[in-house]
C-alpha cells in the first residue's frame, strides 16, 4: 500500500470523511457480534463520482474495498477481514431520492437510504413500497439490493430482486455504468441488473436504484392462528393460496419453542392464542377496494379451515394497535435470539410440497444426535424459508456447544436441504459466513461459473475479497 494512500483518499472526500483509529470501531463488527476485522480507514462518500474515483485509486494501490450499507446482514458480508488493509466504503451519505414518477410507479433511490425512509416516503405520494423486514429502521436500499433480501412481503411482492427495474453501479474499474430505466421490460442481452443484485459488494457498488411502488392497500386484516402440527400449517397455507389469492400478504410461522424464547426477553410479547400451541400462523390479507370483502373472507377462510379440522385456535386483530403487536411477535423472535446468545442459524428454503418431511426428519436427527438442542425454528413459510435455528438445551453454554458442534450441525442441516431439494440460503445471502458451505453446496458447475463471473468483472480482486467466492 502506498503511503500516500489515507491522505489522496482524503483529497477526494475531505478529512471529515475518511475515518481513521478508534473512529472506525462502529463500523468494524456485525450486527450479530460474528465478526471483527480491521481496516486502513472507513470511507463516507456522497457521489457516485467520488465511489468511482475511490474504486480507481484503491484498485491502483492494490488495496480491496468492503461495501458497506447498514451493517445489519447476517453473513458477515460488510465486516473486512482482519488483515487491516482493506478499507470500508460506507455508504450512509449516498441517501436522496433523485425522483418519484407517478405516472410509471417508481422511485429512484439512492443506496444509502433507510428502507424504512424509502417506505414512509412513498405513502407519504400514496404508494406501497413493499419490502419490510425487521431490521428496515437501518439497513439500507444498497444492502437490500447487495443481498437481495426477502422479508415479510415476499409471497405477493416478491423479494428485492423483483421490486428493482434499473440500478446504477460504479464497476470493478472505477466507470459507472447508469443503467437507471424504469422499465418493465427490456431484452437487450445479458442481465446486468440481475448480476450486481444479490452479489453481495463482490462485482460492483451500487450506488442507486429504480424500484417499484404499488398503490397502498386500503384494508389490512391481520389473524393468529394455532396449528397442531406441520402438514396442518401447510394445508392453511395452501386453503389461503387458494382462496385469497393476491389478497394473501403475509404468511409467518412461529414454533413454541421461538415464542417462548421470546416472552422469556420480551414479556409483553405473550402470545394471545389458547394453550401455547405447538404453531401459531401470523396471516395478512391485504385489499385495494373494500374494507368488508377482505373481512368477510378472512372470516370464511379461517371458518373451514375450523371445519377441516386444521385451525384449533384463531385471534383477529380487531384494529391496527393489535395487528402491529402480532407483528412484533413475529419481529421480536430475531431479537429474543440473538439476547438470548449466538444460536446455530439456518437460514434455508425448501419446496413446499418437501417442508413437512424435512421438518419431522431433521427434527427427528437433531434430537437424536443432540439430545436436549433446542430447534427455534420459524419463518416466512408461505415462501418455504425456514430460519431452522440450533440453541444448546438450557443451561448448556452457548460458547462451548457451538464450539464442539458448530460444523456436525450445519453439515447435518444442509445435507437434508440438499436431500429434499432445497437451498442453503433463502434471503440472508453467503459473505464470509457460508463461503465453504456454498463451495460445497452449489455444485461444481455453478460454482465454476460464479467463479468466472467474478473473474471477468473484478479480475484484481479489489471489491469485496473472500466473500460469497473466493477467486
Ligand atoms: C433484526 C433483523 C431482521 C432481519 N430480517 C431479515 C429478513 O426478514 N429478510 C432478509 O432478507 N434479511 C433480514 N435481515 C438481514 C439484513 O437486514 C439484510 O440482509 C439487509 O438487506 C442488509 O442490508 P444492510 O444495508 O444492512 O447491508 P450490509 O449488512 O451493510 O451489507 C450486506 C452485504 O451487501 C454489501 N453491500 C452493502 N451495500 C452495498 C452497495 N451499495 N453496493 C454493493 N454492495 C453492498 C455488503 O458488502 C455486504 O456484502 C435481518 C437483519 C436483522 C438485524
Amino acid at each position: 500500500m502506498p503511503e500516500h494512500l489515507i491522505t489522496d483518499l482524503q483529497n477526494i472526500l475531505g478529512i471529515n470523511y475518511v475515518l481513521i483509529n478508534e473512529d472506525m470501531i462502529p463500523y468494524l463488527t456485525d450486527w450479530r457480534k460474528k465478526f471483527t476485522g480491521k481496516a486502513l480507514a472507513v470511507l463516507l462518500p456522497n457521489s457516485t463520482e467520488e465511489i468511482a474515483t475511490i474504486v480507481k485509486t484503491c484498485s491502483k494501490a492494490s488495496v480491496s474495498i468492503v461495501p458497506q450499507g447498514g451493517h445489519t446482514g447476517f453473513c458477515g458480508g460488510a465486516t473486512p477481514d482482519i488483515s487491516g488493509k482493506q478499507v470500508i466504503l460506507n455508504l450512509k451519505r449516498m441517501n436522496q431520492v433523485r425522483q418519484i414518477d407517478v405516472e410509471n410507479q417508481t422511485i429512484t433511490i439512492e443506496a444509502g437510504c433507510i428502507l424504512q425512509s424509502v417506505q414512509e416516503i412513498a405513502a407519504q405520494q400514496g404508494f406501497l413500497f413493499p419490502l419490510s423486514l425487521g431490521a428496515e429502521g437501518s439497513c439500507m436500499i444498497g444492502g437490500n439490493l447487495a443481498t437481495n433480501a426477502g422479508g415479510t412481503n415476499v409471497l405477493r411482492y416478491g423479494n428485492t430482486r423483483d421490486l428493482c427495474l434499473g440500478l446504477e453501479v460504479v464497476t470493478a474499474q472505477g466507470e459507472i455504468w447508469d443503467g437507471l430505466k424504469g422499465l418493465r421490460k427490456d431484452n437487450t442481452g445479458y442481465d446486468l441488473r440481475g448480476l450486481f443484485i444479490g452479489s453481495e459488494g463482490t462485482l460492483g457498488i451500487i450506488t442507486a436504484a429504480v424500484m417499484k411502488l404499488y398503490p397502498l392497500p386500503i384494508s389490512q386484516w391481520t389473524t393468529l392462528i394455532a396449528a397442531s402440527d406441520i402438514p396442518s400449517t401447510i394445508a392453511i397455507l395452501n386453503l389461503f393460496q387458494k382462496r385469497a389469492t393476491s389478497l394473501l400478504t403475509g404468511f409467518e410461522m412461529m414454533t413454541h419453542e421461538s415464542l417462548k424464547l421470546t416472552v422469556k426477553h420480551f414479556p409483553k410479547m405473550a402470545n394471545p392464542l389458547k394453550n401455547d400451541p405447538p404453531f401459531t400462523i401470523l396471516v395478512e390479507l391485504s385489499d385495494h377496494e373494500s374494507e368488508d370483502h377482505v373481512r368477510k373472507l378472512l372470516e370464511d377462510i379461517l371458518a373451514q379451515a375450523f371445519d377441516d379440522g386444521l385451525v384449533s385456535d384463531a385471534v383477529i386483530a380487531t384494529n391496527l394497535s393489535q395487528a402491529n403487536t402480532f407483528w412484533q411477535m413475529r419481529e421480536h423472535l430475531t431479537l429474543a435470539q440473538a439476547q438470548e446468545g449466538a444460536n446455530l442459524k439456518h437460514d434455508i428454503t425448501i419446496p413446499l410440497s418437501a417442508l413437512s418431511a424435512f421438518i419431522l426428519e431433521t427434527d427427528a436427527l437433531v434430537k437424536k444426535h443432540y439430545p436436549g438442542a433446542r430447534i427455534l425454528n420459524f419463518g416466512h413459510l408461505g415462501d418455504g424459508n425456514l430460519h431452522y435455528n440450533i440453541a444448546p438445551p438450557e443451561g448448556v453454554d452457548y460458547l462451548a456447544f457451538n464450539m464442539n458442534n458448530e460444523k456436525a450441525i450445519h453439515d447435518l442441516i444442509y445435507e437434508q436441504v440438499e436431500h429434499f431439494g432445497g437451498s442453503i440460503s433463502a434471503e440472508h445471502g453467503i459473505g464470509q459466513l457460508k463461503l465453504a458451505d456454498l463451495r460445497n453446496h452449489k455444485g461444481a458447475v455453478a460454482h465454476e461459473l460464479m467463479k468466472a463471473i467474478k473473474q471477468a468483472l473484478d479480475p484484481k480482486n479489489t471489491l469485496n475479497p473472500n466473500k460469497v467466492v473466493s477467486i
